[in-house]
């Protein structure tokens, strides 16, 4: 038996970040018993996203029955559509339940792990040093604010906040209150505030298609009915899976029917819900339906055509000490201005150095840009996983299914290693070239595009996504094709 082979099941785990994936890697491997693990989390409580998100109007865009963990459904949600803090308290909640809360080694940061004598190296920006197996990065893909560089920012006298840094000390009621940017953050934040702002000035560089969506109350009786039979949340949660189903293998061929059917819902909302014709077509975007995330609001388009709210579609030309001066020579001025600017998308875990195999690093890896084969394991950097990673599924469904199916590949690459056939598995170079090469073939049909600027596009305007059904996604994460990892 190798050396390995003495050691079978006494693998030692280091789960990197405590928001949705890295609760899920915590649960799902004390559930298989494999309970030797530390999950090391920068901040000093679970949620990633939902810790960090905490402004007005934040909530989910994908139904919270569908956006729960399938081993934790509630039959507890208020709304279709919860509120962030309802979800941050979900997150808190099935850690708690689940007991790995004192697994977690809170606000330290993993400065570095380094593949050494065929374990993983960890360091923390404290100092703390750590050694195991296998290491699953759940660091996040919208979890570094992207800040615009416009001039004079540091000049305004008012506050300035990017959205996922919100600052409660500030005076929102009565205030002027300008947003920067159109996506799904900034459309719940207007709807949120509007009623609160003296004014609303919502700065749009591009407009964005809304997709209506009513956010209606459970009732107490619907969820004692779903207290009573978890078949009945079951079924929901199937029902729901199936409707979002066909959205997500829908987007990537741009002339599907049903891509047709999204777009005419879309556009009727805009049709009869806004009334002047010259916000209408302020509003109305130039690109097809869904090639930016699709947007889910009930009363967007209510909210922007209050008498205090303004859709400024003038450039941002500079910040001033008042306000925002926009490219007509107009000075907007403001009290509070919030960055809706969305995150690094091509971050990861990075800054982290990851030196893997051989002395190669991250960086050298990813010179060009982030890629992994599957999202989930990159040539060269053995036990070493990465839950939505790059290039991953992502739209308009739940990332908790992505990640549940993510781990569980993750499982069968690792379950070799376990039982003491071998002690380290990565995804081959040839592999992942071929795989790259074909998914980037595969994109030119999706609806990403088909001709709009947008986050999932990388610096060569293709789209950093799964570009396949979703159907397939579930396929390929059923099993590891046995030609595509090397194990040693
Ligand atoms: C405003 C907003 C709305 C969203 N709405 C939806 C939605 O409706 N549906 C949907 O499916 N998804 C949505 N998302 C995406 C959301 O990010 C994912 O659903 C999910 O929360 C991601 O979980 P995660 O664990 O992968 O990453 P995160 O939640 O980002 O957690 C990563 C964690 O890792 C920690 N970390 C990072 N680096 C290190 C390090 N080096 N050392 C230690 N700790 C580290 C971070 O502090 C963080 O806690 C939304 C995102 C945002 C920002």
């Amino acid at each position: 038996m190798n050396e390995a082979g003495d050691r079978p099941g006494a693998l030692r785990f280091a789960i990197i970040g405590a928001g949705m994936a890295g609760i899920l890697s915590a649960v799902k491997l004390k559930e298989r018993g494999l309970t030797d693990f530390t999950v090391f989390e920068k901040a000093d409580r679970v949620g990633g996203t939902w810790r960090e998100n905490t402004y007005p109007g934040l909530s989910c865009d994908v139904p919270s029955h569908l956006y729960s963990y399938s081993f934790a459904p509630t039959p507890e949600w208020s709304h279709r559509y919860s509120a962030g803090e309802e979800i941050q308290a979900y997150f808190e909640r099935v850690a708690h339940e689940h007991g790995i809360t004192d697994a977690i080694r809170f606000g330290d940061e993993v400065a570095s792990c380094r593949f050494v004598d065929g374990r993983w190296h960890l360091e923390t920006a404290r100092g703390h040093r750590d050694e195991v197996d296998v290491v699953i990065a759940a660091t996040g893909v919208l979890h570094h604010p992207r800040f615009p560089d416009f001039d004079g920012i540091d000049d305004f006298e008012g506050a300035v906040f990017h959205s996922s840094r919100w600052d409660h000390d500030v005076q929102l009621d009565g205030a002027r209150i300008g947003i920067v940017g159109t996506g799904s953050t900034a459309v719940q934040m207007t709807s949120a505030l509007v009623n609160r702002a003296g004014r609303l000035s919502l700065f749009q560089r591009t407009a964005q298609w809304i997709m209506p969506a009513e956010n209606p109350r459970y009732s107490d009786d619907e969820k004692a009915a779903f207290r009573s039979s978890p078949e009945q949340l079951a079924e929901l949660r199937t029902n729901l899976t199936q409707m979002f189903d066909v959205f997500a293998n829908a987007i990537v061929d741009a002339d599907s029917p049903e891509m047709k059917m999204i777009a005419e819902m879309c556009l009727e909302n805009l049709e009869s819900n806004v009334r002047d014709p010259e916000l209408r077509e302020a509003l109305r975007p130039d690109y097809q339906a869904a090639c930016k995330r699709l947007i889910v609001s009930p009363d967007f388009y209510e909210a922007i055509q209050q008498p205090n709210a303004e859709l400024v579609t003038d450039r941002i030309e500079r910040i001033e000490p008042a306000g925002v001066r926009t490219a007509d020579g107009r000075l907007h001025e403001l009290d509070v201005l919030v960055l809706a600017t969305g995150f690094k998308t091509d971050a990861f875990m990075r800054p982290m150095t990851v030196v893997g195999r051989d002395g190669g690093t991250l960086a050298q890896a990813w010179a060009v840009r982030p890629n992994a084969y599957m999202s989930v394991s990159i040539p060269g950097f053995p036990n070493f996983f990465m839950l939505n990673g790059p290039n991953g599924p992502v739209g308009n469904f739940s990332l908790i299914e992505v990640a549940e199916l993510q781990f569980a590949y993750i499982m069968k690459l690792v379950e070799p290693i376990r039982s003491g056939d071998y002690r380290e598995v990565s995804a081959s170079r040839e592999a992942m070239e071929d795989h790259e090469a074909a998914r980037v073939k595969a994109a030119e049909k999706t609806v990403w595009v088909t001709g709009c600027r947008s986050w999932y596009l990388d610096d060569r305007g293709i789209p950093a996504t799964w570009p396949w059904s979703f159907d397939r996604f579930r396929t390929e994460m059923q099993r590891p094709s046995a030609e595509a990892f090397e194990y040693r």
